[in-house]
């Protein structure tokens, strides 16, 4: 523990934690110690872990890297953090992240961008770590904590473990509960473990998920050992390669990792299949009515009366003008302007339910698939890191990120991203691993074949 909080302290420039909590890191790990003196160590005891400032920890601010929420600190603990205490993890501090989790290059937050650790060879810009949970990848990347936790709506998991070399899980929906975790679009958001392992994934996955009453679509299921399933024979397991992700204009380099992918997997005794998803190329329109729908609702608590910020005007609604005006960033303000557009009367059927239509389609399309398949293989992102600044004043470029990501959520579906290598300027490449439902023990068998 002490190890990292000096780690921590010595790589402020990258701006990864946001709130640095070396006291209680160091009472936890003091708890944690007497524990194990007594034989009762849990399966975390001591893993000193980073916590993206989207989950509530009690009696510390948690922000979700917004103006509005300044000085909130929660007298409630998220429950997927609460069973990572349970189980012995120590707390290093709040992780940043893009505003309420919106984007896809950590450039949103309220409190600057985070620089991923990674730089091209010979080159000396600050690249993006990836978005939303720029800052758990980039900590975990340059070893400023063991492993993060981190949500994932669109994407946000495993396009940052792509662009830091870092291996990140976003599991089945409603695997993990939602409960204490600031909501964005609550039909697709899921948490999940960042860490440099598939094997470390799996551990901190166990301790993450179960069935929680606090959260009415999180599953009454068993939890599996998740790490049982790494390093596991993937001999004679179909994996499909759905024929839609090959985009045009998608970088040969990703094409090249790709095909690399399909190699490796061959050569541990998959079979490779192609498949079709057909409906895939209406998956980010769809994501992008859906997710804004549903931030707009869950936004609306902001009023400048609950919760952190307060900018006081000649009356209530001025009050609330005043608020939200000062408190939320250009991208949530977009998303709140869409997300209102498409559910409104006369416009609600036009977009919002028709985006639901296609979600279905989406989500048929990959039970076509299980018929055939086991898993699927896709590149995580259409690119490498890119540069800090590259994107942020093209909202639609910035969404086009997102292009391999967002079906696995729109469908609840259990997606991984692997590292699989550099590209020609050394930076990291990701390799998307998507399963059925509730099977993320599969995708652990497959990553540690990749990795
Ligand atoms: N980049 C996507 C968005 O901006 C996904 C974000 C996420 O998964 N939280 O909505």
């Amino acid at each position: 523990t002490r190890a990292h909080l000096e780690a921590v302290e010595a790589a402020r420039a990258l701006n990864a934690y946001v709130v640095e909590t070396p006291e209680k890191a160091l009472d936890m790990a003091r708890a944690s110690d007497a524990r194990r003196a007594k034989g009762e160590a849990g399966p975390l005891d001591g893993a000193p872990l980073g916590i993206k400032d989207l989950f509530c920890t009690e009696g510390v601010e948690s922000t979700a890297a917004s103006k509005i929420l300044r000085g909130f600190k929660p007298t409630y603990e998220s429950t997927v953090t609460s069973n990572l205490w349970r189980d012995g993890a120590v707390m290093l501090g709040k992780l940043n992240m893009d505003e309420f989790a919106m984007g896809s290059s950590n450039e949103t937050s309220a409190w600057g961008p985070v620089a991923n650790p990674w730089r091209a060879e010979g080159g000396n810009a600050n690249l993006t770590p990836g978005g939303s949970s720029g800052g758990s990848a980039a900590a975990v990347a340059a070893e400023l904590c063991l492993g993060a936790t981190a949500t994932d709506t669109g994407g946000s998991i495993r396009q940052p473990a792509a662009f830091t070399g870092t291996v990140g899980i976003k599991p089945t929906y409603g695997r993990c509960s939602r409960w204490g975790i600031v909501a964005f679009a609550s039909s697709l958001d899921q948490a999940g473990p960042m860490a440099r392992t598939v094997e470390d994934t799996a551990i901190l996955l166990r301790s993450m998920c179960g069935h929680d009453p606090k959260d009415s679509t999180s599953l009454p299921v068993e939890t599996p050992d998740f790490a049982s399933f790494c390093g596991k024979s993937v001999k004679g397991l179909r994996v499909g390669i759905p024929k839609e992700y090959r985009v045009d204009g998608m970088p040969a380099e990703i094409e090249k990792l790709w095909e690399q992918g399909i190699a490796w997997l061959k050569e541990a005794g998959c079979e490779i299949v192609e498949v079709s998803l057909p409906h895939t190329k209406y998956a980010l329109p769809a994501y992008y009515i859906i997710a804004p729908a549903e931030a707009s609702s869950n936004l609306a608590r902001y009023d400048g009366m609950r919760y952190g910020l307060r900018v006081d005007g000649a009356n209530l609604t001025e009050t609330y003008e005043n608020t939200r005006a000062e408190g939320f960033g250009a991208e949530v303000k977009r998303r709140i302007l869409i997300g209102t557009y498409v559910l409104s009367a006369g416009y609600y059927d036009a977009y919002y339910l028709k985006a639901l239509k296609v979600r279905r389609r989406i989500a048929d399309d990959f039970d076509q698939a299980w018929e055939k398949v086991d898993a699927l293989l896709t590149p995580t992102a259409p690119s490498a890191a890119f540069a800090l600044g590259q994107k942020s004043d093209d909202p639609v470029a910035m969404y086009l990120n997102d292009i391999f990501t967002v079906t696995v959520n729109l469908a609840g579906l259990p997606g991984m991203s692997v590292p699989a290598g550099l590209d020609a300027q050394g930076l990291p490449l990701g390799l998307q691993l998507i399963g059925r439902n509730l099977d993320e023990g599969t995708l652990f068998s497959l990553g540690s074949a990749i990795e």
